[in-house]
């Protein structure tokens, strides 16, 4: 079964079908392309599937498919968010 080891040290398996860690994701633009019937098995080979970790919340999405190192983002601390929107949004924050 294929895996990863998330940077915490999880383990990562993406082999089931369907699969908890395993989370897909579409472009607006490829979405608004949807019309009409839609064929489920269609709409997933457009959709880009990334797993997260259950125990750090980590992201690693596979950009280019599976064949293909994921690329790895993490979150930052509500903090940090707050001190990086007040520089650019001005007096706004994003947990008000
Ligand atoms: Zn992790």
């Amino acid at each position: 079964m294929p895996s990863i080891r998330c940077r915490c040290g999880e383990i990562l398996r993406y082999g089931e079908i369907p699969c908890r860690e395993e989370w897909l994701l579409i472009s607006d633009v490829d979405f608004d392309k949807l019309t009409g019937p839609i064929n489920p098995e269609s709409i997933y080979q457009t959709m880009t599937s990334f797993l997260k970790c259950p125990h750090c919340e980590r992201l690693w999405v596979f950009w280019n498919g599976f064949a293909t190192q994921p690329k790895e983002y993490a979150p930052y601390p509500v903090q940090f968010l707050n001190e990086t929107t007040q520089h650019s949004l001005g007096e706004k924050s994003l947990t008000n």
